[in-house]
């Protein structure tokens, strides 16, 4: 028994079938079939190039650290805690300090640990003793002479880098940390440092750097008072058992503290104590090299542009002794951040006056002039730096800070004793904190005296004659902040111990390898991200847009490239990966661009789907009506009238006559 409603019947007979009403229902059903298939074929095309890209906001990237252990027993450190992340940072946050902006990347730190055999520390005990110096210096920790055995840095440096293979090599995508206790050489006791009065003979180890300063050839003192170094590499090593050094008074040798806190390495909480003692060490190392922060935003751009202005504040003898110009080498300062940033191109500029030629700022410097007693005092830098910020213009016409160039003013002021200071509160506590640069984001202020520094080498002992210090390393290592890089001490004092120009103990004009991996490395992440955001934007643009084959073409190149650049940022080439992602950012600005001023035509593609459907709809109908059988004869007078009553009371249902029913096919079902 089939009901009909009264609107099915009107369609009824095959007579009625090639009408206005159902050729126009057919073409709807195929046309809503057309733009659905439209839509699902979009819809496909665009989703399979969309699953590959990297649509993300901040970055998570990995890093691996190598630990090496040398002359320590395994049984006596466990590595599985260790491992712990409360004794080795897991995950760090890359922030900026000063600002306390994020920089949206996330480093993953994975552990490996190598305990090198007896015959590894004893190789090594062999080369140390091979290039062995020993003599008898003025000790600055202890205050005395002592008997020190020192060994070149440098080449100890060199050592460990050629017989990497013996500790399978460095990580391919992070750094290696080598930890050596090597008490077998002279070494100090806990009875020589805790009982000086006993007068024992103490003999150290250390080991020892050079440095003289490249403007006016001052020899930096005391640089052989070391217990670790590094930086040429990917690597940095610290001998637990050298020192103690003047440098890092927190940090007395191993042996020492040992006896000093009763500790019994044979016991399970010697285990647990030389373990978290170790991994206090090698988390400072994690924080300063391998991730360090930044203290002002590291920005990438084409143009660095060093804007340094010296004002000369000293006497006419002065001037004459020292000339200004051979205090400061443009064309140092200029390869040193060419080999920083091979990518950008670098500009030094350098004007030189006389504070007579300024006479406003030489009021200011004037009036910001402390007395402390009589011939000391300093000036004290923040009014200083207040009245250049105010006149910028007057000294650097046109500051950017942005991809087409940053750039870096500089005021270096030469006075004839005092210096600069930065004044606190805790100044009445005999707090003194007078300086030699500082770099504050919009500009950096050096201040170098002709007394201390231009002619130092009169001062010390043993005098040094006319040499001094020049304003080149400082400019250099206050640039290096102005460009976001952070001293490599700042987690922890020994990491003074580098071959950096961020370091406060070397006096070096190149920066580590730590330096350049963490500005470009940083500077590669952001412009990743920004690619990865363009091509996320790009995406989300109306879906006939996309499919245009030259713009997906355009975002499959762009794609390409951000996953070329990463490979090669997983291989630590920075410096490719920064030249990769620029491209890819280019790619996907252009694509984006192009694919907003493409018109949507997805309107369009609706219509062309309903007038294909409607033709499709037609020729279906047309098919239908001329293949079909002809149908049974005309409905009877009874079956007639019982239409018509059906008509006339709707409600009721049709009773089919005989076994045939009465509406067969042909009707659109209603679902
Ligand atoms: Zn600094």
């Amino acid at each position: 028994m089939n009901h009909v409603d009264t609107e099915d019947w009107k369609t009824d007979s095959p007579a009625e079938d090639n009408s206005v009403k159902g050729l126009v229902k057919r073409a709807a059903y195929c046309s809503l079939i057309v733009v659905i298939l439209f839509a699902v074929a979009f819809q496909a095309a665009v989703a399979a190039q969309h699953t590959t890209t990297n649509v993300t906001a901040s970055r998570k990237v990995s890093l691996d650290i190598k630990i090496v252990f040398i002359g320590f027993n395994k049984s006596n450190i466990d590595t599985e805690y260790l491992a712990w992340r409360e004794n080795l940072p897991s995950q760090k946050a890359n922030n900026i300090m000063v600002g306390e902006q994020e920089t949206r990347v996330t480093y993953d730190l994975r552990y490996e640990f190598v305990f090198l055999e007896h015959s590894f520390k004893q190789k090594l005990l062999d080369s140390l003793r091979r290039i062995s110096v020993e003599k008898e210096l003025e000790n600055p920790w202890f205050n005395a002479e002592t008997h020190n055995v020192l060994y070149d840095a440098n080449k100890v440096e060199e050592w460990f880098y050629k017989n990497r293979a013996d500790y399978s090599g460095f990580p391919g995508n992070g750094y290696t940390f080598l930890i050596a206790n090597l008490t077998e050489l002279p070494s100090v006791s806990y009875d020589q440092l805790a009982q000086p009065w006993k007068n024992l003979a103490i003999s150290p180890h250390y080991y020892s750097v050079e440095y003289v300063d490249e403007d006016l050839g001052y020899r930096i003192r005391n640089r052989q008072f070391m217990t670790a170094w590094g930086g040429h590499y990917r690597m940095w090593f610290f001998d637990v058992s050298a020192g103690p050094s003047f440098n890092t008074p927190e940090d007395p040798p191993l042996q020492v503290v040992l006896k000093a806190l009763k500790i019994d390495l044979n016991t399970q909480y010697g285990r647990v104590w030389l373990t978290q003692y170790l991994a206090d060490y090698l988390w400072e190392a994690v924080w300063n090299f391998a991730v360090p922060q930044f203290v002002h935003e590291p920005i990438y751009s084409k143009r660095y542009r060093f804007a340094i202005n010296i004002f000369d504040n000293r006497t006419d003898l002065e001037r004459t002794s020292v000339p200004v110009d051979k205090t400061v080498n443009t064309s140092r300062i200029k390869s040193t951040f060419k080999e920083l940033l091979p990518y950008s191109e670098i500009e030094v500029s350098i004007k030189m006056q006389n504070f007579s030629s300024d006479p406003d700022l030489a009021r200011v410097v004037k009036e910001s002039f402390k007395i402390i007693d009589v011939g000391t005092g300093y000036v004290d830098v923040r009014p200083v730096y207040r009245y250049l910020q105010l006149n910028i213009g007057k000294y650097v016409p046109r500051i950017l800070r942005n991809e087409e160039e940053v750039t870096i003013p500089m005021f270096c002021f030469v006075f004839s004793k005092q210096h600069m200071a930065y004044t606190s509160k805790w100044e009445v506590r005999g707090y003194r904190a007078s300086l030699q640069g500082i770099a504050l984001g919009d500009m950096a202020v050096i201040s170098l005296t002709q007394y201390y520094e231009l002619e130092r080498g009169a001062i010390v002992k043993p005098p040094q004659g006319t040499k001094g210090i020049g304003f080149s390393q400082t400019v250099i290592h206050e640039s290096g902040h102005m460009l976001g890089l952070m001293h490599p001490f700042q987690f922890g004092q020994v990491g003074d111990f580098v071959d950096s120009p961020m370091s406060y103990f070397a006096h070096s004009y190149d920066f580590s390898q730590f330096d350049k991996d963490a500005l470009r490395r940083m500077h590669a992440d952001r412009i990743l991200l920004e690619s990865s955001a363009k091509l996320a934007e790009a995406y989300e643009l109306p879906m006939t847009r996309i499919a245009m084959p030259m713009s997906l073409a355009r975002l499959n190149n762009a794609q390409d490239l951000i996953r070329r650049a990463e490979q090669e940022y997983e291989r630590m080439n920075y410096v490719e990966a920064v030249s990769l992602a620029l491209d890819a950012r280019r790619l996907a600005a252009e694509g984006l661009r192009e694919l907003r001023e493409m018109p949507n035509i997805w309107p369009l593609a609706a219509i062309c789907g309903v007038i294909i459907g409607v033709v499709v709809g037609y020729y279906l109908s047309d098919i239908r009506r001329k293949t079909r059988r002809p149908r049974s004869l005309p409905p009877s007078s009874t079956q007639l009238d019982q239409r018509i009553l059906q008509y006339i009371a709707p409600c009721h249902s049709v009773h089919a006559y005989g076994s045939q029913p009465l509406h067969v096919a042909c009707l659109p079902r209603k679902a």
